[in-house]
Protein backbone atom coordinates (compact mmCIF):
# COMPACT_ATOMS: atom_id res chain seq x y z
CA UNK A 1 0.00 0.00 0.00
CA UNK A 2 1.27 3.39 -0.69
CA UNK A 3 1.69 5.52 2.62
CA UNK A 4 1.16 8.72 0.97
CA UNK A 5 -2.70 7.54 -1.06
CA UNK A 6 -5.90 6.29 -0.05
CA UNK A 7 -9.07 5.97 -0.78
CA UNK A 8 -10.79 8.04 2.01
CA UNK A 9 -9.16 9.85 5.01
CA UNK A 10 -11.40 11.13 7.39
CA UNK A 11 -10.70 14.09 9.69
CA UNK A 12 -11.22 12.90 13.41
CA UNK A 13 -11.83 9.59 15.23
CA UNK A 14 -14.80 10.76 17.01
CA UNK A 15 -18.12 8.50 16.91
CA UNK A 16 -18.62 9.48 13.26
CA UNK A 17 -14.92 9.16 11.97
CA UNK A 18 -14.81 5.70 13.42
CA UNK A 19 -18.25 4.01 11.91
CA UNK A 20 -17.56 5.39 8.92
CA UNK A 21 -13.54 4.22 8.59
CA UNK A 22 -15.07 0.77 9.88
CA UNK A 23 -17.78 0.56 7.46
CA UNK A 24 -15.79 1.28 4.79
CA UNK A 25 -13.03 -0.90 5.97
CA UNK A 26 -15.26 -3.54 5.71
CA UNK A 27 -16.21 -2.58 2.02
CA UNK A 28 -12.34 -3.12 1.30
CA UNK A 29 -11.92 0.43 1.13
CA UNK A 30 -9.12 1.95 1.71
CA UNK A 31 -9.09 4.46 4.93
CA UNK A 32 -6.85 6.24 6.90
CA UNK A 33 -8.49 8.27 10.19
CA UNK A 34 -6.39 11.45 11.47
CA UNK A 35 -7.00 12.20 14.86
CA UNK A 36 -5.43 15.02 16.67
CA UNK A 37 -5.90 14.03 20.22
CA UNK A 38 -4.39 10.32 21.87
CA UNK A 39 -6.85 8.31 23.43
CA UNK A 40 -8.69 8.13 25.51
CA UNK A 41 -9.56 11.59 25.24
CA UNK A 42 -12.69 13.35 27.17
CA UNK A 43 -15.88 14.71 25.26
CA UNK A 44 -19.31 15.60 26.42
CA UNK A 45 -22.29 13.72 24.76
CA UNK A 46 -22.66 10.69 26.87
CA UNK A 47 -26.48 9.83 26.61
CA UNK A 48 -26.62 7.55 23.48
CA UNK A 49 -30.54 6.94 22.03
CA UNK A 50 -31.89 3.45 20.99
CA UNK A 51 -31.72 4.51 17.20
CA UNK A 52 -28.04 4.70 17.36
CA UNK A 53 -27.50 0.69 18.44
CA UNK A 54 -28.96 0.04 14.52
CA UNK A 55 -25.99 1.80 13.38
CA UNK A 56 -23.35 0.30 15.74
CA UNK A 57 -25.24 -3.17 14.72
CA UNK A 58 -24.64 -2.26 10.80
CA UNK A 59 -21.32 -1.73 11.54
CA UNK A 60 -20.28 -4.60 13.72
CA UNK A 61 -19.68 -2.24 16.63
CA UNK A 62 -22.47 -3.21 18.76
CA UNK A 63 -21.11 -6.70 20.63
CA UNK A 64 -17.71 -5.33 21.69
CA UNK A 65 -19.72 -2.16 23.35
CA UNK A 66 -22.01 -4.41 25.02
CA UNK A 67 -19.02 -6.65 25.86
CA UNK A 68 -17.66 -3.71 27.33
CA UNK A 69 -20.37 -2.16 29.43
CA UNK A 70 -19.58 -3.68 32.76
CA UNK A 71 -16.10 -2.68 32.55
CA UNK A 72 -16.32 0.45 31.46
CA UNK A 73 -19.53 1.69 33.42
CA UNK A 74 -21.59 1.93 30.46
CA UNK A 75 -24.88 2.42 31.51
CA UNK A 76 -28.43 0.64 30.21
CA UNK A 77 -30.60 3.35 29.26
CA UNK A 78 -33.97 2.50 28.61
CA UNK A 79 -36.16 6.45 28.83
CA UNK A 80 -36.06 9.36 29.47
CA UNK A 81 -37.14 11.68 32.96
CA UNK A 82 -38.25 15.12 32.10
CA UNK A 83 -39.03 17.09 34.95
CA UNK A 84 -40.18 20.75 36.42
CA UNK A 85 -41.35 22.04 39.46
CA UNK A 86 -41.63 18.53 41.18
CA UNK A 87 -43.61 17.38 38.89
CA UNK A 88 -41.95 14.47 36.86
CA UNK A 89 -43.03 12.81 32.98
CA UNK A 90 -41.44 9.31 32.22
CA UNK A 91 -40.74 7.92 29.25
CA UNK A 92 -40.10 4.45 28.66
CA UNK A 93 -38.37 3.43 25.25
CA UNK A 94 -40.51 0.19 24.69
CA UNK A 95 -43.52 2.38 24.94
CA UNK A 96 -42.56 4.03 20.95
CA UNK A 97 -44.73 3.88 17.87
CA UNK A 98 -41.53 2.84 15.84
CA UNK A 99 -39.84 -0.56 15.79
CA UNK A 100 -36.44 -0.91 16.84
CA UNK A 101 -34.11 -0.93 20.02
CA UNK A 102 -35.47 -0.30 22.76
CA UNK A 103 -32.94 0.50 25.31
CA UNK A 104 -29.17 1.84 24.85
CA UNK A 105 -26.32 2.88 26.75
CA UNK A 106 -24.85 6.01 28.46
CA UNK A 107 -21.30 5.98 27.81
CA UNK A 108 -18.23 7.99 29.33
CA UNK A 109 -16.72 8.77 25.92
CA UNK A 110 -13.55 8.36 26.66
CA UNK A 111 -14.02 4.55 26.59
CA UNK A 112 -16.82 5.07 24.32
CA UNK A 113 -14.79 6.62 21.46
CA UNK A 114 -11.66 4.82 21.94
CA UNK A 115 -12.89 0.84 22.05
CA UNK A 116 -14.92 2.08 18.60
CA UNK A 117 -11.57 3.36 17.27
CA UNK A 118 -9.90 -0.06 18.04
CA UNK A 119 -12.28 -1.78 16.87
CA UNK A 120 -12.27 -0.12 13.52
CA UNK A 121 -8.11 -0.58 13.51
CA UNK A 122 -9.57 -4.69 14.38
CA UNK A 123 -11.17 -4.80 11.70
CA UNK A 124 -8.30 -2.99 9.23
CA UNK A 125 -8.79 0.66 9.22
CA UNK A 126 -5.60 2.73 9.74
CA UNK A 127 -5.77 5.28 12.47
CA UNK A 128 -3.05 7.75 13.51
CA UNK A 129 -3.29 9.83 16.41
CA UNK A 130 -1.30 12.80 17.66
CA UNK A 131 -1.72 14.14 14.11
CA UNK A 132 -3.89 16.87 12.79
CA UNK A 133 -4.89 18.15 9.28
CA UNK A 134 -3.96 21.88 9.02
CA UNK A 135 -5.29 21.62 5.39
CA UNK A 136 -7.12 20.48 2.63
CA UNK A 137 -7.10 21.40 -1.19
CA UNK A 138 -8.88 20.04 -4.09
CA UNK A 139 -7.10 19.72 -7.57
CA UNK A 140 -8.96 18.48 -8.13
CA UNK A 141 -8.10 15.40 -5.75
CA UNK A 142 -8.10 16.01 -2.17
CA UNK A 143 -4.69 16.66 -0.85
CA UNK A 144 -4.26 17.06 2.75
CA UNK A 145 -1.19 18.93 4.91
CA UNK A 146 -1.01 16.82 7.93
CA UNK A 147 1.22 18.19 11.27
CA UNK A 148 2.02 15.90 13.97
CA UNK A 149 3.29 16.66 17.44
CA UNK A 150 7.25 18.11 16.68
CA UNK A 151 5.70 20.23 14.13
CA UNK A 152 6.40 17.72 11.11
CA UNK A 153 4.49 18.69 8.44
CA UNK A 154 3.67 16.17 5.60
CA UNK A 155 0.70 15.69 2.99
CA UNK A 156 -1.37 12.42 1.40
CA UNK A 157 -3.59 12.34 -1.37
CA UNK A 158 -7.37 11.17 -1.30
CA UNK A 159 -10.03 10.65 -3.45
CA UNK A 160 -12.39 11.24 -1.23
CA UNK A 161 -12.66 13.67 2.42
CA UNK A 162 -14.62 12.88 5.22
CA UNK A 163 -14.49 15.64 7.35
CA UNK A 164 -15.85 14.24 11.04
CA UNK A 165 -13.84 16.94 13.25
CA UNK A 166 -16.62 17.90 15.51
CA UNK A 167 -16.83 21.22 16.84
CA UNK A 168 -13.21 22.00 15.14
CA UNK A 169 -14.69 21.87 11.71
CA UNK A 170 -11.70 22.04 9.75
CA UNK A 171 -13.30 21.88 6.01
CA UNK A 172 -16.05 24.48 6.82
CA UNK A 173 -13.71 26.73 8.01
CA UNK A 174 -11.03 25.96 5.38
CA UNK A 175 -13.43 25.94 2.84
CA UNK A 176 -16.05 28.90 4.35
CA UNK A 177 -18.79 26.61 4.53
CA UNK A 178 -19.99 28.42 8.36
CA UNK A 179 -23.61 29.59 8.26
CA UNK A 180 -25.13 30.84 11.41
CA UNK A 181 -26.96 28.31 13.22
CA UNK A 182 -31.13 28.94 14.12
CA UNK A 183 -30.67 28.57 17.70
CA UNK A 184 -29.24 31.12 19.77
CA UNK A 185 -26.07 30.90 21.43
CA UNK A 186 -25.90 28.94 24.68
CA UNK A 187 -23.11 27.57 26.80
CA UNK A 188 -22.77 24.61 29.22
CA UNK A 189 -21.87 23.94 32.56
CA UNK A 190 -21.02 20.87 33.20
CA UNK A 191 -18.49 18.03 35.29
CA UNK A 192 -18.11 14.40 36.01
CA UNK A 193 -19.60 13.57 39.95
CA UNK A 194 -19.34 10.31 42.60
CA UNK A 195 -23.30 10.66 43.14
CA UNK A 196 -23.84 9.07 45.97
CA UNK A 197 -27.29 9.04 45.28
CA UNK A 198 -29.55 7.55 47.82
CA UNK A 199 -33.11 8.33 46.92
CA UNK A 200 -35.00 4.86 46.12
CA UNK A 201 -36.83 6.25 43.16
CA UNK A 202 -33.85 7.32 41.41
CA UNK A 203 -33.93 5.58 38.07
CA UNK A 204 -30.39 5.22 36.87
CA UNK A 205 -31.62 3.69 33.63
CA UNK A 206 -33.21 7.18 32.49
CA UNK A 207 -31.20 10.49 32.01
CA UNK A 208 -32.96 13.20 34.15
CA UNK A 209 -33.86 16.12 31.95
CA UNK A 210 -34.72 19.45 34.86
CA UNK A 211 -36.11 22.14 34.03
CA UNK A 212 -34.76 25.53 36.03
CA UNK A 213 -37.81 26.40 38.56
CA UNK A 214 -37.32 29.99 37.48
CA UNK A 215 -36.21 30.36 33.82
CA UNK A 216 -37.74 27.84 31.17
CA UNK A 217 -35.23 28.14 29.40
CA UNK A 218 -32.83 26.83 31.54
CA UNK A 219 -32.34 23.28 32.04
CA UNK A 220 -29.83 20.17 33.64
CA UNK A 221 -29.31 16.92 32.61
CA UNK A 222 -28.03 14.12 35.06
CA UNK A 223 -26.78 11.06 33.11
CA UNK A 224 -25.71 8.45 35.44
CA UNK A 225 -23.26 6.02 34.25
CA UNK A 226 -23.24 2.34 36.17
CA UNK A 227 -20.15 2.82 38.27
CA UNK A 228 -21.56 5.35 40.77
CA UNK A 229 -20.22 8.15 38.90
CA UNK A 230 -22.48 10.69 36.46
CA UNK A 231 -22.36 13.34 34.28
CA UNK A 232 -24.10 16.66 35.89
CA UNK A 233 -24.83 19.69 33.68
CA UNK A 234 -26.52 22.87 33.13
CA UNK A 235 -27.47 25.07 29.41
CA UNK A 236 -28.47 28.03 29.86
CA UNK A 237 -27.73 31.67 27.46
CA UNK A 238 -24.24 32.79 28.58
CA UNK A 239 -25.75 35.88 30.54
CA UNK A 240 -27.38 33.53 32.79
CA UNK A 241 -23.95 32.08 33.39
CA UNK A 242 -22.28 35.74 33.42
CA UNK A 243 -24.26 37.10 36.18
CA UNK A 244 -23.14 33.70 38.13
CA UNK A 245 -19.64 34.89 37.38
CA UNK A 246 -19.79 37.80 39.42
CA UNK A 247 -20.02 36.51 42.44
CA UNK A 248 -17.91 33.39 42.06
CA UNK A 249 -14.42 32.72 41.68
CA UNK A 250 -14.40 29.21 40.12
CA UNK A 251 -16.42 27.58 37.88
CA UNK A 252 -17.02 24.31 40.39
CA UNK A 253 -18.44 26.93 42.91
CA UNK A 254 -20.74 28.24 39.57
CA UNK A 255 -22.07 24.98 39.06
CA UNK A 256 -22.49 24.26 42.77
CA UNK A 257 -24.39 26.93 43.18
CA UNK A 258 -26.69 26.13 39.72
CA UNK A 259 -27.53 22.66 41.22
CA UNK A 260 -28.32 24.03 44.34
CA UNK A 261 -31.26 26.41 42.72
CA UNK A 262 -33.16 22.90 41.82
CA UNK A 263 -34.73 21.44 44.71
CA UNK A 264 -34.79 17.93 43.17
CA UNK A 265 -30.76 18.17 41.96
CA UNK A 266 -30.54 19.54 45.34
CA UNK A 267 -31.76 16.65 47.02
CA UNK A 268 -30.52 13.94 44.66
CA UNK A 269 -26.99 15.15 44.78
CA UNK A 270 -26.20 16.28 48.10
CA UNK A 271 -23.50 14.01 48.98
CA UNK A 272 -21.87 14.20 45.09
CA UNK A 273 -18.21 14.98 45.04
CA UNK A 274 -16.86 15.87 41.80
CA UNK A 275 -14.46 13.76 39.98
CA UNK A 276 -13.33 16.22 37.02
CA UNK A 277 -12.73 19.85 36.88
CA UNK A 278 -16.10 22.48 35.86
CA UNK A 279 -15.94 22.80 32.22
CA UNK A 280 -17.62 25.40 30.41
CA UNK A 281 -18.64 25.70 26.36
CA UNK A 282 -20.25 28.38 24.67
CA UNK A 283 -21.61 28.58 20.94
CA UNK A 284 -21.62 25.18 19.79
CA UNK A 285 -24.31 25.05 17.71
CA UNK A 286 -23.71 25.73 14.10
CA UNK A 287 -24.77 25.18 10.53
CA UNK A 288 -23.34 24.82 7.44
CA UNK A 289 -24.68 25.82 3.56
CA UNK A 290 -23.61 22.18 2.03
CA UNK A 291 -22.93 19.15 3.68
CA UNK A 292 -21.12 18.07 0.72
CA UNK A 293 -19.15 19.08 -2.03
CA UNK A 294 -16.82 17.75 -4.80
CA UNK A 295 -14.88 14.86 -3.47
CA UNK A 296 -15.74 15.74 0.28
CA UNK A 297 -18.46 15.42 2.66
CA UNK A 298 -19.44 16.33 6.23
CA UNK A 299 -19.80 14.36 9.35
CA UNK A 300 -21.57 14.76 12.76
CA UNK A 301 -20.90 18.05 14.00
CA UNK A 302 -18.67 19.19 11.36
CA UNK A 303 -21.80 19.24 9.20
CA UNK A 304 -24.73 21.04 11.73
CA UNK A 305 -24.89 20.57 15.50
CA UNK A 306 -28.33 21.43 17.21
CA UNK A 307 -28.64 21.90 21.03
CA UNK A 308 -27.80 19.17 23.52
CA UNK A 309 -30.95 18.82 24.96
CA UNK A 310 -32.68 15.40 23.34
CA UNK A 311 -29.03 13.66 23.13
CA UNK A 312 -29.25 12.83 19.60
CA UNK A 313 -25.51 14.41 18.57
CA UNK A 314 -23.93 11.14 18.42
CA UNK A 315 -26.90 9.54 16.75
CA UNK A 316 -26.90 12.39 14.23
CA UNK A 317 -23.27 11.69 13.73
CA UNK A 318 -23.87 7.98 13.26
CA UNK A 319 -26.64 8.39 11.02
CA UNK A 320 -24.41 10.86 8.49
CA UNK A 321 -21.51 8.27 8.68
CA UNK A 322 -23.66 5.32 7.08
CA UNK A 323 -25.21 7.13 4.50
CA UNK A 324 -22.28 9.36 3.78
CA UNK A 325 -20.20 5.70 3.30
CA UNK A 326 -22.56 4.05 1.34
CA UNK A 327 -22.10 7.16 -0.69
CA UNK A 328 -18.54 6.97 -1.40
CA UNK A 329 -18.16 2.92 -1.58
CA UNK A 330 -21.06 3.65 -4.77
CA UNK A 331 -18.65 6.23 -5.59
CA UNK A 332 -15.55 4.53 -5.76
CA UNK A 333 -17.23 1.59 -7.43
CA UNK A 334 -17.68 4.40 -10.58
CA UNK A 335 -21.23 5.12 -9.72
CA UNK A 336 -22.47 8.13 -10.51
CA UNK A 337 -23.72 9.71 -6.79
CA UNK A 338 -26.10 12.36 -6.19
CA UNK A 339 -24.85 13.54 -3.12
CA UNK A 340 -28.10 15.70 -2.18
CA UNK A 341 -30.39 12.45 -2.56
CA UNK A 342 -28.62 10.35 -1.48
CA UNK A 343 -27.13 11.59 1.63
CA UNK A 344 -27.68 15.24 2.72
CA UNK A 345 -31.66 15.04 1.94
CA UNK A 346 -31.83 11.49 4.06
CA UNK A 347 -29.65 13.39 6.56
CA UNK A 348 -31.71 16.01 6.96
CA UNK A 349 -35.19 14.37 7.40
CA UNK A 350 -34.49 13.37 10.44
CA UNK A 351 -32.14 16.46 11.80
CA UNK A 352 -35.46 18.61 11.22
CA UNK A 353 -37.48 16.74 13.21
CA UNK A 354 -34.58 17.21 16.49
CA UNK A 355 -34.85 20.73 15.21
CA UNK A 356 -38.35 21.10 15.44
CA UNK A 357 -38.49 19.38 18.85
CA UNK A 358 -35.23 21.96 20.54
CA UNK A 359 -37.09 24.86 18.83
CA UNK A 360 -40.45 23.99 20.57
CA UNK A 361 -38.79 22.75 23.67
CA UNK A 362 -37.19 26.27 24.34
CA UNK A 363 -40.58 28.12 23.00
CA UNK A 364 -42.42 26.18 26.36
CA UNK A 365 -44.98 23.98 23.72
CA UNK A 366 -42.74 20.78 23.74
CA UNK A 367 -42.52 21.08 27.62
CA UNK A 368 -46.14 21.19 27.61
CA UNK A 369 -46.29 18.23 26.16
CA UNK A 370 -43.97 15.89 27.64
CA UNK A 371 -45.61 16.81 30.92
CA UNK A 372 -48.56 16.09 29.81
CA UNK A 373 -49.24 12.50 30.89
CA UNK A 374 -53.27 12.35 30.00
CA UNK A 375 -52.36 12.75 26.20
CA UNK A 376 -53.65 10.10 24.12
CA UNK A 377 -51.20 7.11 24.45
CA UNK A 378 -50.70 6.61 21.04
CA UNK A 379 -49.56 10.53 20.86
CA UNK A 380 -47.15 9.88 23.66
CA UNK A 381 -45.31 6.84 21.92
CA UNK A 382 -45.10 9.16 18.59
CA UNK A 383 -43.25 11.56 20.29
CA UNK A 384 -41.84 8.81 22.60
CA UNK A 385 -39.82 7.40 19.49
CA UNK A 386 -38.40 11.03 18.21
CA UNK A 387 -37.06 11.09 22.30
CA UNK A 388 -35.51 7.34 21.41
CA UNK A 389 -33.87 8.44 18.17
CA UNK A 390 -36.74 7.33 15.76
CA UNK A 391 -36.47 10.71 13.99
CA UNK A 392 -36.14 9.24 9.76
CA UNK A 393 -38.86 6.94 10.61
CA UNK A 394 -41.65 8.73 8.30
CA UNK A 395 -44.83 6.20 9.34
CA UNK A 396 -44.31 8.40 12.57
CA UNK A 397 -46.56 11.44 11.83
CA UNK A 398 -44.20 13.68 14.01
CA UNK A 399 -41.31 13.37 11.75
CA UNK A 400 -43.48 15.11 9.06
CA UNK A 401 -44.37 19.10 9.59
CA UNK A 402 -43.05 18.28 13.04
CA UNK A 403 -43.19 22.04 14.08
CA UNK A 404 -46.75 22.75 12.98
CA UNK A 405 -47.70 19.20 14.70
CA UNK A 406 -46.00 20.54 18.21
CA UNK A 407 -47.61 23.70 17.85
CA UNK A 408 -50.75 22.22 17.84
CA UNK A 409 -50.79 19.66 20.20
CA UNK A 410 -48.65 21.96 22.44
CA UNK A 411 -51.79 24.40 22.66
CA UNK A 412 -53.99 21.61 23.44
CA UNK A 413 -51.45 20.83 26.29
CA UNK A 414 -51.10 23.90 27.78
CA UNK A 415 -54.87 24.11 29.06
P1 LIG B 1 -16.35 14.44 17.97
O1 LIG B 1 -16.80 13.37 18.87
O2 LIG B 1 -16.21 15.80 18.50
O3 LIG B 1 -14.95 13.97 17.35
C1 LIG B 1 -14.16 14.83 16.56
C2 LIG B 1 -12.71 14.38 16.63
O4 LIG B 1 -11.97 15.10 15.66
C3 LIG B 1 -12.06 14.69 17.98
O5 LIG B 1 -11.54 13.50 18.55
C4 LIG B 1 -11.00 15.72 17.65
O6 LIG B 1 -9.83 15.58 18.44
C5 LIG B 1 -10.69 15.41 16.18
N1 LIG B 1 -10.16 16.56 15.45
C6 LIG B 1 -10.56 17.85 15.55
N2 LIG B 1 -9.83 18.64 14.73
C7 LIG B 1 -8.95 17.82 14.08
C8 LIG B 1 -7.94 18.05 13.10
N3 LIG B 1 -7.68 19.28 12.62
N4 LIG B 1 -7.22 17.00 12.69
C9 LIG B 1 -7.47 15.74 13.16
N5 LIG B 1 -8.43 15.48 14.10
C10 LIG B 1 -9.15 16.51 14.54
N6 LIG B 1 -24.63 13.94 22.06
C11 LIG B 1 -25.29 12.83 22.42
O7 LIG B 1 -25.49 11.94 21.59
N7 LIG B 1 -25.75 12.68 23.70
C12 LIG B 1 -25.58 13.64 24.66
O8 LIG B 1 -26.01 13.45 25.80
C13 LIG B 1 -24.92 14.84 24.28
N8 LIG B 1 -24.69 15.83 25.19
C14 LIG B 1 -24.02 16.96 24.81
C15 LIG B 1 -23.83 18.00 25.72
C16 LIG B 1 -23.18 19.17 25.34
C17 LIG B 1 -23.02 20.28 26.32
C18 LIG B 1 -22.69 19.29 24.01
C19 LIG B 1 -21.98 20.54 23.58
C20 LIG B 1 -22.86 18.26 23.11
C21 LIG B 1 -23.53 17.10 23.48
N9 LIG B 1 -23.72 16.05 22.59
C22 LIG B 1 -24.43 14.95 22.95
C23 LIG B 1 -23.19 16.12 21.21
C24 LIG B 1 -21.96 15.23 21.04
O9 LIG B 1 -20.93 15.67 21.86
C25 LIG B 1 -21.50 15.30 19.60
O10 LIG B 1 -22.60 15.32 18.76
C26 LIG B 1 -20.65 14.11 19.18
O11 LIG B 1 -19.49 14.05 19.96
C27 LIG B 1 -20.28 14.28 17.71
O12 LIG B 1 -19.41 13.30 17.29
P2 LIG B 1 -18.42 13.58 16.09
O13 LIG B 1 -17.85 12.26 15.74
O14 LIG B 1 -19.09 14.38 15.04
O15 LIG B 1 -17.28 14.56 16.68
Amino acid sequence: PDDNHYDVVIIGAGPAGSLAASLLTQADVNVLVIEKQHFPRFSIGESLLPQSMVYLEEAGLLSIVEQAADKYGFQYKNGAVFSVDNRESIFEFDKKFSDGPEYTYQVKRAEFDQLLAQEAQNQGATFTFGVQVNDVTFTPKPSLTLCDEKGMTRSITAEFVLDASGFARVLPRLLNLDTPSDFPIRSSLFCHIKDDITDPDYDRNKILVETHPEFSDVWYWLIPFADGTASVGCVAEPRFFEELEKAHSSKDSMLFEVIGQSTRLQKLLSNATMTRPVQQLTGYSSNVKSLFGDRFALLGNAGEFLDPIFSSGVTIAFKSAKLASDCVIRQLQGEDVCWNSDFSQPLQKGVHSFKAFVQSWYQGELQSILQFEDAPSNIREMICSVLAGYAWDLDNPYNTETDKRLQTLGELCAF
